[in-house]
């Protein structure tokens, strides 16, 4: 569903690219339809990047800077076609307010779908099935600058959802978020591995995704140093997840719902 071979990147635009400005490196990545992927590592070792460049954001995009080829549902990104990847790629980024076109909760739910010209009706049912399905039923028709981090981290998601994206990508959503909304969120994202979406996204948490992530993907500087099981992430000692700039929480101080409280990742 989403591929990326042989990739390297450079945010610089000039024609004489200096090697220390690519910050991608010969990446390949091959993500099945359905799959969970996660990307971890250090910051600034190039999961951002990696995100933009599936869901057509990176900016330099054409100028050239792209060696390789990124692309999902065999459609080569960068596209020309940036409203079809929109439709088929959704996008949730580390802080919602930077997403949002609406004042309202209902109407920026609607906006993926008014951009897909769907019939009011139609539209009006979507909402409800969304509002439903993911349990947002209480923030709608809410002002968006009145709900807090996570609820506004849930609508980015509703959005998202609604408009029925075959690929997801999530940029450190859990980044700003209390333990109640991370447990909201890990809710709203088992529900899109469940309904059989292709989830890219990077992390520096990690209990929370544990029983829906297929496969971790460690990066450092800029390259994929290596893969592993979920069952080897469990496996891991505290030292070495910090040396891998994974996060660590304490479950007993943060009330972490009991399955999830012998993960301490
Ligand atoms: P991560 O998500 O792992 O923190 P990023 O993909 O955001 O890493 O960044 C990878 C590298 O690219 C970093 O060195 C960062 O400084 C650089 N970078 C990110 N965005 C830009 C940009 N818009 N222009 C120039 N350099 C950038």
């Amino acid at each position: 569903m989403v591929t990326f071979e042989n990739v390297s990147f450079s945010y610089q635009t000039g024609m004489e690219t200096p090697a220390s400005s690519v910050v991608l490196k010969d990446v390949n990545l091959h993500i099945k339809k359905g799959e969970c992927i996660v990307l971890c590592g250090k910051s600034g070792c190039g999961k951002t990047t990696m995100l933009r460049l599936v869901n057509g954001l990176a900016p330099h995009f054409y100028a050239g800077n792209l060696q390789g080829a990124v692309r999902v549902h065999g459609m080569d990104i960068p596209s020309s076609d940036l409203p079809k990847i929109s439709r088929f790629v959704g996008s949730v980024f580390q802080n919602p307010r930077t997403q949002f076109f609406h004042m309202d909760t209902t109407g920026e739910m609607a906006f993926n779908l008014e951009n897909q010209n769907m019939p009011r009706e139609k539209m009006k049912k979507r909402l409800e099935e969304v509002a439903y399905h993911l349990h947002l039923e209480e923030l709608l028709e809410r002002d968006i600058f009145e709900l807090s981090g996570g609820e506004k981290q849930q609508i980015a998601c509703g959005s998202v959802y609604a408009s029925l994206p075959e690929v997801v990508v999530l940029d450190e959503p859990s980044s700003n978020l209390d333990m109640e909304s991370i447990q909201k969120l890990q809710k709203l994202i088992r529900t899109m591995k469940e309904d059989g979406k292709t989830i890219l996204m990077s992390e520096h948490r990690l209990w929370y995704l544990s029983g829906m992530t297929d496969r971790y993907i460690l990066m450092d500087n800029g390259r994929i140093i290596r893969e592993y099981e979920p069952i080897e992430i469990n496996a891991l000692t505290q030292q070495e997840r910090t040396a891998l700039g994974l996060r660590a929480v304490n479950p007993q101080q943060l009330h972490i719902m009991p399955e999830t409280a012998n993960r301490n990742l």
